[in-house]
């Protein structure tokens, strides 16, 4: 059926497409988007598409965003109409556009170690890994709340962000459910609980629940466990904490000289804990809180040191981007939380390494169950630097046995779920908003790819010109990362210039 208008409008298009094919060779001319700047259309072309959702790879697909929305996914045709009237281009052959990534566990840093670090080279570091969101558990709230403002209006590039103030601390029953609703009412999308015992626990989950704040919870080695976390419902557990305590006959066979205070202490015996639990009541802890919709943000990449020290110490990627803030901190010294490494010793790293063999297999496990596994970095501790971390994360992912398909779910799609936005962000899908990574080869064949060229030498040495993410998309505004890891390189000689003169 043809209306009037419609015929006119395809006859007008019809000429459009004549004038276009007269002055131009095709869209290869049109200019590529602005850095920075949202495009009001932006066309993806002749792209390798990855969902987010767990299904295969398909292409090459145009994907055409208007705003900050993707309005568009169809089989790259030359002749599409709507190739026309874009003010921005991106030639995606032989190219892969993947939903963008959600860092579940980040802290926003503008210090360590005493010294400065601008709030903008986080956020460069981040966006240059494709991480368009990220879920803050805690850090100075109210700049926080700035940061997030402003990256919603497109002020500053930053990944979107998620605001779970931190509630630790013992006090009354009163004091702990006003502090819940203060949150609330100064515009917290949840609470992150980390170190409080199991009673303030119950009374801010309660208070949270009522409220409708999601819960992210860092488990310690207190009387709270996954027992507590699934029956309040928690959103998700941090780390891994509480789910091998839960699943102990009795308690963790510390040495009489073990001093919870103590880090290294604590980190040494942490690396035994797996061991300990029970394997039979082990599953039934997971089927409990798969049960109980309680996910799972493992961090995987935030204990790596623990296993392999030199790597941590000697990534390739410190001598251009560790902040010397970073670097300072990082140094062992008891006074900064995570920089516990004073005698850690080759049998320290063997119990780590069989830890993490169960650890790995407890979240697969908890996975086949149907448990909602996510991605997070924790970085800005433990030799883990914003944005490589999180890279790494999505390779520990693979080690634990899950497919990329899957470990790219785990970090979109279900990321999404978690927050809440699961019908807005985390696919590659007509009607989302426009989060996208594209990159300069195929993530599936090796994750790795996703590290920045140049820095990396097993994918200079196996991937010629392949490798890297080109662009990260944010809400429609397009950032080419060459120029955003510039940025951070800069911010980085500047402030060595100034500690090391
Ligand atoms: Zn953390």
């Amino acid at each position: 059926m043809h209306s009037p208008a419609k015929w006119t409008l395809f006859r007008w298009a019809v000429f459009a497409v004549l004038i276009a094919a007269c002055f131009s060779d095709g869209v290869a001319q049109q200019a590529l988007p602005q850095h920075g700047k949202r495009a009001k259309k932006l066309l993806i072309l002749n792209a390798m598409k990855v969902d987010g959702v767990g299904t295969p790879a398909e292409g090459p697909v145009d994907i055409v965003i208007e705003g900050n929305r993707i309005t568009r996914i169809s089989p790259s045709d030359p002749d599409g109409l709507y190739r026309l009237d874009a003010d921005g281009v991106i030639d995606a052959t032989n190219q892969y556009v993947l939903p963008g990534f959600i860092n579940m566990h980040s802290h926003l840093q503008n210090s360590a170690a005493g010294i400065e670090m601008p709030y903008e080279y986080q956020h460069a570091l981040w966006l240059s890994a494709g991480i368009t969101t990220a879920r803050d558990l805690g850090s100075n709230f109210d700049e926080a709340k700035v940061e997030k403002r402003k990256s919603a209006s497109g002020e500053i590039a930053a990944p979107r962000l998620f605001l779970y103030p931190f509630f630790t601390g013992e006090m009354a029953e009163e004091e702990i459910r006003n502090r819940v609703r203060n949150f609330k009412q100064a515009g917290a999308d949840g609470i992150k609980c980390w170190g409080i015992d199991r009673e303030t626990f119950l009374v801010v989950a309660d208070e949270a629940n009522k409220l409708g704040l999601k819960i992210a919870h860092h488990v310690g080695v207190e009387d709270a466990n996954a027992n507590d976390d699934a029956a309040v419902g928690t959103t998700s557990i941090e780390h891994w904490y509480g789910i091998p305590d839960a699943a102990l006959d009795g308690v963790q066979s510390f040495p009489s000289d073990f001093n919870h205070a103590n880090e290294l202490h604590r980190f040494r015996y942490a690396g035994r804990l797996w061991r300990e639990a029970n394997p039979e009541k082990l599953q039934q802890v997971l089927h409990m809180l798969v049960d109980s919709g309680v996910a799972w943000d493992p961090t995987l990449c935030i204990y790596e040191a623990s296993r392999d020290l030199q790597r941590a110490i000697t990534q390739p990627w410190f001598d251009a981007f560790l902040h010397p803030a970073l670097e300072k901190f990082f140094t062992p010294n008891p006074e900064y939380h995570g920089s516990f490494f004073f005698g850690w010793t080759n049998t320290d790293e063997v119990y780590w390494k069989e830890n993490y063999k169960i650890w790995m297999k407890a979240v697969r496990d908890f996975a086949n169950m149907g448990g909602i596994v996510t991605t997070g970095e924790d970085a800005g501790f433990i030799y883990q630097l914003y944005g490589f971390g999180y890279l790494r994360e999505l390779q520990l992912h693979e080690e634990a046995g899950f497919h990329p398909l899957e470990v790219i779910q785990h970090a979109t799609h279900n990321g999404a779920k978690v927050l809440g936005m699961e019908k807005e962000l985390g696919r590659v899908k007509r009607g989302y908003l426009a989060d996208l990574v594209v990159v300069n080869g195929n993530p599936l064949e090796n994750l790795q790819i996703l590290l920045p060229r140049g820095i990396n030498k097993t994918l200079d040495l196996q991937h010629g010109a392949q490798g890297g993410i080109s662009w990260t998309i944010k809400d429609g505004i397009p950032y080419d990362t060459s120029i955003l890891l510039n940025s951070a390189k800069e911010i980085v000689q500047a402030a060595r210039a100034k500690t090391r003169p």
